[in-house]
């Protein structure tokens, strides 16, 4: 198979005009500079970092609640609609926002599943026939983390996850948990489960920025859920100056779960570069998850989104990856490429 067009190539997104090949194994094998006549723009395709898919079934439910009211477990509104809900329900729900996604040029989710095993296996059957790699982050016991992909922790304020850190670490999964969202009192117990990647980090003080520096414990920042529930923003130039900032879309009970939007909001309110945000919302995640996709360099394996660049949103665009991350939307996506 072969595309072309602008191709945002490597870990820079150098724009290169020419063309992918990708073998039959789904593997990209070349990306070769040639005058082409496609104005397409090719991207690697977003990894989500972080989202709770299964509120699939609340999208805008609970106006006026503060996010305890929201999503504390176990009373706040969703767990209360998510008890409510049939598991037939979750997983259209579920489905339902997978196949967005994957439309909005997703390849893949790291999800924190509430609902234990049972939890983990409606993802897993409501991504059966999408596709998009819906990672499971369980949350509850020990063996739903072993019949998902890792473990997904709410927050060290709410629990002691030693027992549950030690076991992930021993199934070779990765650990990720909530912390500094509402405020900083779980940074510190958060950072010495040594997790495999924090959540949010909206309120870290100065000796935290050390310890993640110290670290390199991989960030995923959710700007605009934390902006919908009041946490206030992350400081995503300090966390960028210290380690890898990857992005999710957080709660499909609060956002859309579209990549394109994170993008620009997190490109407008920061300093971060275009080609900084385009990174975290592909090969950054992707590397928290040791998926073998996110850039567009030969061996990684072809998921890749294309953009028609003359819609009329996208046309006499000056600057492609700036286009890509500040104004591209789902109504610019042609394809979405899954061969690997
Ligand atoms: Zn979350």
């Amino acid at each position: 198979m072969e595309l072309t067009g602008t191709i945002l190539r490597g870990r820079a997104f150098e724009p290169v005009e020419g063309r992918v090949v990708v073998d039959d194994e789904g593997r990209i094998e070349a990306v070769e500079e040639t005058a082409v006549d496609s104005s397409d723009i090719i991207l690697p395709a977003f990894v989500n970092a972080h989202t709770h898919i299964g509120d699939s079934i609340a999208k805008e439910a609970g106006r006026g609640l503060s996010l305890e009211e929201l999503v504390a477990p176990p009373d706040g509104l969703k767990h209360r609609l998510l008890r409510d809900a049939s598991q037939a329900e979750l997983v259209e729900a579920m489905g339902t926002s997978l196949r967005f996604m994957h439309e909005s040029g997703t390849a893949a989710c790291l999800d924190f599943r509430e609902g234990d095993v049972e939890g983990v296996r409606a993802l897993k059957e409501a991504a059966d026939g999408t596709d998009v790699d819906a990672l499971a982050f369980a949350r509850g016991s020990v063996e739903a983390m072993e019949e998902g992909d890792g473990f997904g922790a709410s927050g060290a304020n709410d629990d002691d996850f030693e027992y549950e850190r030690r076991a992930t670490r021993e199934a070779g999964k990765p650990f990720g948990i909530h912390a500094g969202e509402v405020d900083e009192t779980d940074i510190d117990p958060a950072l010495d489960l040594e997790p495999d990647f924090l959540v949010h980090m909206v309120h870290p003080e100065p000796d935290h920025l050390d310890r993640v520096a110290e670290s390199e414990v991989p960030i995923v920042v959710c700007p605009r859920s934390n902006l919908v529930t009041d946490a206030g923003l992350p400081p995503v130039e300090d966390l960028h100056e210290r380690t890898t900032v990857a992005l999710g879309t957080d709660n499909v009970m609060l956002n859309s779960p579209s990549m394109f939007r994170e993008m620009e909001f997190l490109a407008k309110f920061s300093d971060l570069s275009a080609p900084d945000v385009l990174r975290a919302a592909t090969a950054n995640g992707a590397e928290i998850a040791d998926l073998e996709y996110g850039l567009i360099e030969p061996g990684r394996k072809a998921r890749l989104t294309v953009l028609d660049g003359e819609t009329p949103n996208l046309e006499g665009a000056r600057d492609p990856v700036r286009a890509v991350v500040r104004r591209a939307g789902v109504d610019d996506v042609r394809e979405v490429v899954t061969a690997g």
